[in-house]
């Protein structure tokens, strides 16, 4: 489903049936789970249900501050933002004195000029010297200050540039493991299928997701976890290159965005990510214990001209479930009958 007023239909009709208070809150909540782009989002919602709990106030904040809090980074933007525009009003005020300046320096020369019209003895001719030599002095004076305050001015702003290109880098990358993370994943998804509508082209989306991953923090610690998220992402790089693009999608569910790839290529090159990473052995390297190995399920999906993100991503996890449902540590894909040899 792509238009957003059935969307916001179906947002407030699920929230109407649930009895649950039709705040902005809870409307994006439910118009998030209406999209389906936010696949743990959804899956939250239904492992509540189906456990039979009433959905209530405290699951939703639950819920908001576990799949939809914004990064802190978003506030960081803002106060740069705000430096920024403080630093140009400066600039402003400064400039708008400086052409008031330049007009009273203007109308010292057009007096000095009429005067000089007309005869002058020579101490008229001192006087108008001198105001000449004032006025020339002022406008000196103001002019080395508003040099000099541009030049800071432009250091402050060249600062505060490089600052926002590293916000914006660390916006869009997860800090465990440097992957993109999901922000930025659904930026390059949205590239892709622009690319895709305007030039015909295809792209192929695979969702990978850790297999027992809880079972093996509950085991060995989640340090130890984060150390194998690590690994993942450094498998998925090996594997994928440029213009490829792997994404830590969401805690241990990971993406690839394969732009010109079909079905085929796709599941292949998913199989590739998933046999290396079963291939690792795990050794903690504090103890030397041997960990075995993690596998990863994956689901394949081909994007179809004219979907949503929403549909798309619905349609490669629904495939990455089924992936679980037959036993993990395989990929799965729609059509499966012309792809049956590369499956395993
Ligand atoms: P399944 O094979 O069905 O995917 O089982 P699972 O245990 O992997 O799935 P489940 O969704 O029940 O658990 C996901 C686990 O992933 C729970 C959570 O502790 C772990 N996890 C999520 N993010 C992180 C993280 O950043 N670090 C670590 N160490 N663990 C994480
Ligand atoms: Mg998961
Ligand atoms: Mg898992």
């Amino acid at each position: 489903m792509t238009d957003p007023k059935a969307l916001a239909e179906k947002a407030i009709s699920e929230m109407d049936a649930r009895a649950i208070d039709p705040t902005p809150d809870n409307y994006e909540i439910w118009y998030t789970h209406a999209t389906g782009a936010n696949p743990s989002l959804n899956r939250e919602i239904e492992k509540l249900e189906d456990a039979g709990e009433n959905i209530g106030k405290d699951h939703l904040d639950q819920i908001r501050s576990k799949h939809l809090t914004p990064s802190n980074n978003d506030s960081a933007m803002l106060e740069m933002g705000g430096k920024l525009e403080d630093e140009l009003s400066g600039v402003m005020q400064m400039l708008e004195t400086a052409t008031k300046d330049t007009g009273a320096y203007g109308d010292s020369l057009n007096n000095v000029s009429a005067a000089l019209d007309t005869e002058r003895s020579p101490a008229e001719m001192r006087t108008l010297m001198e105001t000449l030599v004032t006025a020339t002095r002022t406008m000196e004076s103001r002019s080395k200050q508003l040099e000099e305050r541009l030049q800071e001015s432009k250091a402050e702003v060249t600062q505060l540039r490089n600052n926002m290109e590293e916000i914006r880098t660390e916006a869009l990358t997860d800090q465990l493991t440097g992957l993109p993370n999901r922000r930025n994943f659904d930026d390059s998804v949205t590239a892709c299928m622009d690319a895709a509508t305007t030039d015909g082209s295809s792209f192929t989306l695979i969702l990978g997701d850790i297999d027992h991953f809880k079972k093996f923090n509950d085991t060995y610690g989640h340090q130890t976890g984060d150390q194998v998220l690590k690994l993942v992402a450094q498998c998925m790089r090996h594997h994928i290159k440029q213009p490829l693009k792997p994404a830590r999608y969401g805690g241990e569910e990971f993406a690839l965005i394969l732009p010109n790839t079909d079905l085929t290529a796709g599941v292949k090159l998913a199989n590739e990510v998933r046999r290396t990473i079963e291939s690792k052995e795990l050794v903690k390297k504090s103890t030397g214990e041997n960990l075995g190995a993690v596998t990863m399920s994956f689901g394949a999906a081909l994007f179809e001209p004219g979907e949503s993100i929403g549909d798309l991503i619905k349609r490669a996890d629904a495939c990455l479930y089924s992936a679980k449902h037959a036993g993990r540590n395989q990929v799965k894909w729609e059509v499966d009958t012309d792809l049956e040899a590369i499956a395993s």
